[in-house]
């Protein structure tokens, strides 16, 4: 069976031109697609399969990462008119603070203003004493050399999320959002599902999953801090869902690098049934026996109608 990761999905951009999302349509004609070639696992199958360890042979589990609006306003009506379910992995920063989370701070600057705008003003901001010693070089490198937008936008990305030492990236992006959007509160309403939307989704049959608090990279925070992030996640999910169905997780960013051999023992302490990671192959019985707590998942992207929609830049194809 194949797992496969989303994240914006929407009619539209919301005036946000160079933002990347899945486009409604593009999303029903993969679902369209998936029911032809692959067919879907269905629940009882997929919680089965766990207990046994033998996945399912063929078949798509649909995931969705990030607890966007998006995944109530236009994949839940979809899912339900086909009769489909879908593993909903939430963050919970923002149910506390009431902003965006830094990571889509980052998408909606990048999506509103592009890559190279962004980048520019980062370049004045931004010393060499904010950066991890080690990408100090790179990013003088890249930030003058010559770059299309699409450059930009991911180099921002990835000084943003990774090179930054965390200590400043909040203040940093603080003054991008002041800088671009003047006051954030305008973005903020409606960007995430509620909690008692979450509610209701599980009660339509949805998998409620943890996502961390705050999105971090795990594998750049201590042992207690990776503990708080998981624990006071769950603990934040149980309560609005009334009890989750069963504990289950998948690390912010995704890819080997972006979590450690403790946070998979810490997932496997607080009772979390797996987790995935982002690797692109199928989940084979090796992995339900060996490692749980790094399914492989692959990005939706890499399946027919799956690319971004892009109203500026690159055409994927
Ligand atoms: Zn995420």
């Amino acid at each position: 069976m194949k797992a496969i990761m989303y994240h914006y999905v929407r009619p539209q951009s919301g005036g946000m031109p160079y933002f990347r999302y899945l486009a409604l349509d593009s999303f029903r004609r993969q679902l369209d697609h998936f029911a032809e070639t692959e067919g879907f696992v269905e629940k009882d199958a997929f919680l089965e399969s766990l207990t046994t360890g033998q996945p399912v042979g063929k078949g798509v589990v649909l995931t969705f990462d990030d607890g966007f609006s998006d995944h109530y306003d236009y994949v839940l009506p979809e899912l339900k008119k086909r009769g489909l379910w879908g593993i909903f992995y939430i963050p919970t920063h923002m149910y506390a603070t009431g902003q965006l989370l830094d990571v889509h701070r980052i998408h909606v600057l990048l999506g509103k203003f592009g890559g190279e705008a962004i980048l520019s003003r980062l370049r004045h901001i931004l010393s060499d004493t904010m950066l991890s010693h080690n990408h100090v070089a790179e990013f003088h490198n890249m930030t003058y050399a010559t770059q299309d937008n699409d450059q930009s936008t991911s180099f921002v990305k990835r000084t943003l999320n990774y090179f930054i030492s965390y200590e400043y990236r909040e203040k940093v992006l603080d003054d991008l959002m002041e800088m671009f959007f003047g006051r954030e509160q305008a973005i903020m309403s409606e960007f995430y599902m509620s909690d008692a939307k979450i509610k209701a989704m599980q009660d339509e049959g949805m998998m409620i999953g943890s996502h961390s608090v705050t999105h971090p990279v795990f594998s750049k925070l201590d042992e207690e801090a990776q503990r708080r992030e998981l624990e006071d996640s769950f603990a934040f999910l149980e309560k609005a869902t009334g009890g989750l169905q069963i504990r289950t997780f998948c690390y912010p960013y995704g890819g080997f690098h972006s979590f450690t051999p403790t946070t998979e023992r810490l997932l496997d302490e607080l009772g979390c049934r797996f987790a995935f990671n982002v690797e692109a192959r199928d989940i084979e019985p090796a992995d339900l026996e060996n490692r749980r707590q790094a399914l492989p998942r692959y990005d939706c992207n890499r399946f027919a109608h799956g690319a971004a929609h892009l109203e500026y830049g690159k055409d994927p194809g």
